[in-house]
């Protein structure tokens, strides 16, 4: 399919984008309406005018000029590369917008450098705002050391399987788990390889784990397992499978294998169960768990 010169033209004049072309001399020679829409700027203020000229400034994150140091299409005029970056235009306004930019050379078609092009997102808005959206429930239910679902995010969690098991019947059993001597490995190894372990213990769930199952940190060296339309049985299978796991697996620092063990306490939910009983059972069964050796699941 080839498209008429013209169309071309329309598409580059309505994208979505600024676009626009800049001489050897880096003098405009096209700007398109996103362009005039995200810098404030008309084509007809900005043709033939140089983008160096105090219009267009380029800014860092400090308000420094990127004009008189490393302007990035300069830069791609000059060497042929192409270059990608976040910076802040100046608004004809005054104020700063942040935008990621695209450069490249324009060659004709013996391959000499004619030129450049730019192109230009503004992120202040949109899509922006839809990352830091992102980021914020990511914060708000992740744990961030971990990547496991957060307490609030297993609350919420325990909360709609409570309904699941009301309207249609359907059991879940929880997991509460404990690495053993904790402190004694943080002191002996220092914080960071402890951190190290929490990760590795949560990749372990992550890897060996149902779809339908999730599992969350609890608070500090504590993890969550809910396990959904699971007997008894079965529950306390799948815990001493988790927990063999992670006896036999180690993390490797300074040249040497780290074995941690964890104790479990695991339950089923029960007729007149509320969140908190289901939870300071469960944790009762945990603590049985430690006081009678670690590195065992107690089950009731
Ligand atoms: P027990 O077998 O009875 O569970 O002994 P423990 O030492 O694991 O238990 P305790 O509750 O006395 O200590 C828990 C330790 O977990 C204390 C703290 O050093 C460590 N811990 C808690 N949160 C973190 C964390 O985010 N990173 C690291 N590295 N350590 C943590
Ligand atoms: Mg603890
Ligand atoms: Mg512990």
């Amino acid at each position: 399919m080839s498209l008429a010169i013209d169309s071309y033209e329309r598409i580059i004049e309505n994208l979505y984008d600024g676009l626009y072309f800049v001489d050897r001399n880096r003098i405009i020679t096209f700007w398109n309406k996103a362009a005039e829409r995200i810098s404030g700027y008309t084509a007809d203020e900005v043709v033939g005018r140089s983008c160096a000229d105090n219009i267009l400034t380029h800014v860092d994150s400090e308000g420094n000029s990127m004009c008189t140091g490393v302007c990035p299409l300069a830069a791609a005029i000059s060497d042929g590369e192409p270059r990608e970056t976040e910076l802040y235009l100046h608004h004809k306004d005054g104020f700063r917008v942040p935008v990621s930019i695209r450069v490249s050379a324009l060659t004709d078609k013996d391959g000499n450098i004619i030129g450049g092009i730019e192109l230009f997102t503004d992120i202040s808005s949109q899509a922006a705002n839809a990352l830091r959206v992102k980021e914020l429930e990511k914060l708000a239910l992740i744990d961030h050391l971990t990547q496991l679902a957060n307490r609030y995010y297993i609350e919420k969690e325990i909360q709609s399987l409570f309904e699941e098991k009301r309207r249609y019947n359907i059991p879940f059993g929880i997991l509460l788990m404990d690495i053993d001597f904790f402190k004694k490995f943080n002191d002996r190894y220092g914080h960071n390889v402890g951190d190290d372990v929490l990760k590795f213990i949560a990749n372990n769930f992550v890897a060996n784990s149902r779809p339908f199952d999730l599992y969350g940190r609890w608070g500090g060296e504590e993890f969550v397992g809910i396990i959904r339309n699971i007997n008894g049985n079965d529950l306390e299978l799948l815990g001493n499978r988790l927990r063999s796991l992670i006896e036999n697996s180690y993390i490797v620092h300074k040249n040497n294998k780290l074995y941690v063990t964890i104790s479990i306490g695991a339950t089923l939910v029960q007729e007149n169960d509320t969140i908190e009983s289901l939870i300071e059972r469960v944790d009762s069964l945990l603590y049985k768990s430690k006081s009678s050796g670690r590195n065992r699941l107690t089950i009731d």
